[in-house]
């Protein structure tokens, strides 16, 4: 077998405009998830893509479809996405690569007003971009009709899964023409995923890019700390750092409070959550990749595929209790060909959790940092050291409880 490295764009059978597409995309070579995927999709094969965002799976799908669809009238692929965010980046890579190939795209997401759909769907597009939920209401209204597509894929399953969306899945695929190519793509594969892959698709060939590739070039750093120490500690960070960070809360409450108190301080945040209208999210992407707001808080739902590039800084504020959503963070900085940090704060409480990412991604996790709560308070962010004189750990000098009380 060739080796992968070696590989060029030129090896496939793709039409010259695909190829002036890659070129003006800046896409000199195929990254390993391409260059194992594109020649089977190309031969119509089903394939199942282990692999997370950030790879360049994006374009292994899209590129095949392209070939196969541009110029044609009919709708003929669909791609269903988990979130919002991640069916406008997906679209955004089809128009990049698509349409000087005359290809049509359009998106159908919930959250937003139903003439959006209206006006989307009389593009005639021969590539469909959707979440599941608004998709199924569609085709349960009669308002579509999907016979003709030849393609469907499925991204990121997983996290399909993690949302509820299997049976809306099962609903659409039932209301697709049998004979198709199917191609779906998850970062692990769950029991439910394999079964969907058993019971729909063919034969398909399976590729396997590495889960914790984008995190390898990732410098990872964990501090455990009280869970009052959190913020101090990240006001601090936030005060320090100069490009983009990305902070992860675990719920849709704590993502508000902290852009909040972010924002008191001056530090200019965005949010995303899985609460807010479209509107609102769409304002928060902008505004955070046109630098406008440096920091983006988020739930990790909302930031699943997220793909801004230039994230510096990725922060864990609070620990993911699953392992997978571990390296999913992490893998939104250091992606492709960057290299970025990510922090994580761990309460004492968060230690199974770490155990937990340690088993998945081994020695590649550093040891934690402990840090005492006065020392975060204060100016400086000291590892843990023996108390020295009279100090006593956890009793803060009359300074030091100012300093908490003004950050927190
Ligand atoms: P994805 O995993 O599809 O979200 O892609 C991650 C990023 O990689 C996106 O910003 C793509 O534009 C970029 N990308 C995809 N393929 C290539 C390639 N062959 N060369 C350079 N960058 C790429």
């Amino acid at each position: 077998m060739s080796n992968q490295n070696d590989v060029k764009f030129a090896d496939f059978p793709l039409s010259e405009t695909i190829h002036q597409s890659l070129d003006q995309a800046g896409f000199e070579r195929p990254l390993p998830i391409q260059a194992a995927c594109i020649p089977p999709a190309l031969e119509g094969k089903d394939v199942i893509g282990l692999a997370q965002t950030g790879t360049g799976k994006t374009a292994a799908f899209a590129i095949p479809i392209i070939q196969r669809l541009a110029n044609k009238m009919e709708l003929g692929a669909l791609v269903l996405a988990p979130t919002r965010e991640l069916a406008a980046q997906i679209t955004a890579a089809f128009n990049e690569l698509g349409k000087s190939s005359g290809l049509r795209v359009a998106t159908i997401v919930g959250g937003v007003p139903m003439e959006q759909d209206f006006a989307a769907l009389r593009s005639w597009p021969n590539v469909l971009v959707a979440t599941p939920g608004r998709l199924n209401d569609h085709i349960e209204n009669g308002r579509l009709l999907l016979d003709e597509i030849e393609v469907l894929v499925v991204d990121e399953a997983d996290r399909m899964h993690d949302m509820g969306f299997i049976p809306q899945i099962h609903r659409i695929i039932a209301a697709l023409p049998r004979k198709r190519q199917t191609m779906m793509f998850t970062a692990t594969m769950a029991d439910d995923v394999e079964r969907i892959a058993r019971k729909n698709m063919r034969d398909p060939v399976r590729i396997q890019i590495g889960i914790t590739a984008p995190a390898h070039r990732a410098k990872q750093e964990i501090f455990e700390l009280a869970e009052d120490a959190k913020r101090p500690l990240l006001l601090k960070l936030l005060r320090k750092s100069t490009g983009r960070v990305l902070v992860f809360a675990r719920t849709k409450r704590g993502v508000d409070s902290l852009t909040r108190i972010v924002n008191a301080r001056r530090l200019k945040a965005a949010k995303i959550h899985g609460d807010l209208e479209q509107g609102h999210r769409d304002e928060s992407l902008a505004n955070f990749r046109s630098g406008h707001c440096p920091i983006l808080i988020a739930t990790d739902i909302a930031a699943r595929g997220l793909d801004v590039s230039g994230i510096e800084h990725v922060i864990n504020y609070d620990f993911p209790h699953n392992a997978e959503d571990y390296v999913h963070r992490i893998g939104r900085t250091a992606r492709v060909e960057a290299s970025g940090l990510a922090t994580s704060f761990a309460t004492p409480l968060d230690r199974r959790f770490v155990n937990d990412v340690r088993k998945l991604i081994g020695d590649k996790l550093p040891k934690p940092t402990r840090l005492e709560s006065y020392s975060v308070a204060s100016t400086k962010v000291t590892p843990e050291k023996k108390p020295k004189g009279r100090y006593r750990s956890g009793r803060r000098s009359g300074s030091q409880r100012r300093a908490a009380t003004k950050s927190g």
